[in-house]
């Protein structure tokens, strides 16, 4: 059998170096757990970015895509194929919104997000040609692509990889005032996360989606919810937006979509919006394929339930009391909502990096992100005994960093 050591220094020897991955390398998962090829086990607590909201192989989501499978994978867009309009008025209902467009990464809904506000803006709003500016927030993350990375305050993701896109202006995340000190005639949208994940689960202001949201109406100006990493479920409601009642104009969604099995992404928007787009105005060769409908309308029976969005709420208040509970015990701050948080930990005392490795050395797998501060967000399905458990290990991962 090939070890785990050999495979990593082989997958290094022949792959860019565009991750720092754990070194762990997983062999099979269930629900919460993965297994290693050595066959160690070990919660995961980052659930593929949010990506595993309903845990490794749902038995409903892979039986979809197993039977999926043996029927139809392709077909492109050229003809209809017999997943599509279930796929597309699922998430059209879920949404609550008339149409969906999907792709299949989260970058290129975003893009597609922003083409649509662009040509809404020239075609409906009346904006000088050239002209459209999009308001993007500081410390965003919205995917890789070179438009998006344009807009990128990571130096990592943005340095270098220029020239930049331009038509967007940056204001801090959680400040409406500046959003309405950068709004001109020319605005067409506001691209907002409704919690930025990947700054390090950033809760912003109550209050500040739907001063967003008004202010968007009053001026004629898109509101489009980055909801990839935020939504289906992983907050306790569907959207994160759910939260201050608002409804974006344009939601953008992937990750989860996917049910863990295929990439899966979309936006939906109503007819006034996303009406604008025409044949060969846009579009993926893959984007809504059979398999990916199939798969995504498994995920949409199961966020139609309820339960997981019940659960991430019931299961976060448990995983929020818990870790505050580590606060000046090496944590520093605590943020989030439902089963996702962001934790920093004290700088002092070790990097996210290092905390990381520590939880791995105790089965626990999280990713830390942007210096001292790790994330955890398990599978919604995880029970409740091993996510006090996982939190344990932190608490004790900490204290043995202090100690050492
Ligand atoms: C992950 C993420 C994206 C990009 O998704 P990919 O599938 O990696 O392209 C976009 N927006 C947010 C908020 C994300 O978390």
């Amino acid at each position: 059998m090939t070890t785990s050591a050999e495979l990593i220094e082989m997958s290094e020897r022949r792959s860019a170096h565009n991750y720092h991955p754990l070194p762990v390398v997983i062999h099979e998962a269930h629900g919460a757990w993965v297994t290693d090829v050595e066959g160690k086990r070990y919660l995961d607590c980052l659930s593929g970015y949010s990506s595993l909201n309903f845990g490794h192989g749902h038995p409903k989501i892979i039986e979809a895509a197993r039977n999926q499978l043996d029927n139809l994978t392709l077909t492109s867009r050229a003809f209809y194929h017999d997943q599509f309009a279930q796929f597309c008025a699922g998430l059209g209902d879920l949404t609550g919104k008339d149409l969906v467009l999907p792709m299949n990464t989260g970058a290129e809904a975003v893009e597609t997000a922003i083409k649509v506000a662009r040509k809404w803006g020239y075609e409906v709003k009346g904006v000088e040609p050239d002209q459209a500016n999009i308001i993007v927030m500081e410390g965003n993350f919205h995917g890789r692509t070179t438009t998006i990375v344009s807009f990128s305050t990571d130096p990592e993701a943005h340095d270098n990889f220029g020239p930049y896109t331009p038509g967007f202006r940056l204001v801090p995340y959680g400040s409406t005032e500046a959003i309405r000190r950068a709004v001109d005639p020319n605005t067409v949208a506001v691209l907002v996360e409704p919690i930025q994940g990947e700054a390090g689960v950033l809760v912003p202001p109550d209050g500040y989606l739907s001063e967003i949201r008004e202010l968007c109406s009053a001026q004629g100006i898109l509101m489009i919810a980055d909801e990839v990493q935020s939504g289906l479920g992983r907050t306790g409601q569907t959207f994160a937006c759910d939260y201050e009642g608002v409804v974006p104009d344009i939601y953008v969604l992937g990750k989860a979509l996917g049910g863990g099995v295929v990439p899966v992404s979309a936006i939906a928007a109503n007819r006034d919006v996303l009406g604008i787009i025409q044949p060969g105005q846009h579009g993926s060769t893959f984007g809504g394929n059979p398999l990916a409908c199939a798969v995504g309308i498994a995920v949409i029976e199961l966020l139609n339930t309820g339960e997981f969005q019940a659960r991430a709420a019931k299961l976060g208040e448990v995983l929020h009391a818990r870790l505050r509970e580590l606060i000046g015990k090496g944590v520093v701050e605590v943020r989030g909502r439902g089963l996702w948080a962001g934790v920093d930990i004290d700088p002092e005392l070790a990097t996210g990096r290092e905390v990381s490795k520590a939880l791995m050395a105790r089965s626990v797998l999280a990713k830390d992100t942007h210096g001292s501060t790790i994330r955890l967000a398990p599978p919604i399905v995880v029970s409740e005994e091993d996510l006090v458990w996982a939190v344990n290990q932190l608490a004790d991962a900490l204290y043995e960093l202090d100690t050492a």
